[in-house]
C-alpha cells in the first residue's frame, strides 16, 4: 500500500505543479466564494484514490469523524432526493469551516478543477470554461492550454495495477459521501 501511496502522492504532486504554473499566468487564487467546488456534485472514479482518502479521514479525531459522517448522510439524501443535479445545498463533507480537512488526500478531481482545461478524447479535443471566479479573472488573457489527458492516463494506469494487487473486480463510482458511507459501513460490519 505503501508503494501505491508514494506513486499517488507523486501524481498529484505533478498535478498540482502544473495546476499552479497556469493560475500563475491568470493571476488566478482559489479563495473560496460562493460557487465554491466543494459544492458540486462529483463522482469518483479510482479505489486508488478512495483509499488514499479514507486514510486520511481516519487520522481525524473520532468526534470529527462522527460529525462528518452525519454531514454525509444529509449529503447523500440530497443526491438521492435532487438526481444528478451539479450543484448542491450541502457543501462536501470534508469541507469544514471554508476548509477542505484532507486537503493534502484530495481527489485527483477536487485537485483539478476551477481553471479553463482540456481533454483529448477519441472523438475530438473537448474544452472545459473554468468555474466562475476564474472566467471573470481570466477573461482578458489568451487560453493556457491545461491539458488533463496525460493525467487521467496515469491515473487510469495507477488504478488498473491497483487492483490487479488488491484483486479488486468491481467498477468504482463515487461521491465523497458515499466513500464516507461506504467506509462506514464497512467497518460496522467489521465489528458486527
Ligand atoms: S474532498 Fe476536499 S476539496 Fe474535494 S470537495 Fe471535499 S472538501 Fe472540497
Amino acid at each position: 500500500m505503501k508503494n501505491f501511496e508514494k506513486k499517488l502522492r507523486l501524481l498529484y504532486e505533478k498535478m498540482d505543479n502544473a495546476y499552479d504554473k497556469v493560475c500563475k499566468y491568470y493571476g488566478f487564487e482559489c479563495k473560496g466564494c460562493t460557487d465554491n467546488c466543494c459544492y458540486t456534485l462529483f463522482f469518483h472514479h479510482t479505489n486508488i484514490e478512495y483509499h488514499y482518502l479514507i486514510t486520511a479521514f481516519l487520522k481525524i479525531d473520532l468526534n470529527k469523524q462522527k460529525k462528518i459522517i452525519k454531514k454525509a448522510e444529509k449529503s447523500i439524501e440530497e443526491i438521492n432526493l435532487t438526481g444528478s443535479n451539479k450543484r448542491l445545498k450541502n457543501i462536501c463533507p470534508l469541507n469544514i469551516d471554508g476548509l477542505c480537512i484532507i486537503y493534502n488526500h484530495r481527489p485527483m478531481i477536487c485537485r483539478l478543477h476551477g481553471i479553463a482545461h482540456e481533454l483529448q478524447r477519441p472523438q475530438g479535443v473537448v474544452f472545459g470554461p473554468g468555474c466562475e471566479a476564474f472566467t471573470k479573472t481570466a477573461e482578458e488573457k489568451k487560453y493556457f492550454k491545461f491539458d488533463r489527458t496525460e493525467f487521467y492516463i496515469e491515473m487510469a494506469k495507477l488504478e488498473k495495477e491497483f487492483k490487479q494487487i488488491y484483486n479488486i473486480n468491481k467498477k468504482f463510482k463515487k461521491t465523497i459521501a458515499q466513500m464516507l458511507i461506504a467506509k462506514r459501513d464497512k467497518l460496522q460490519k467489521e465489528i458486527n
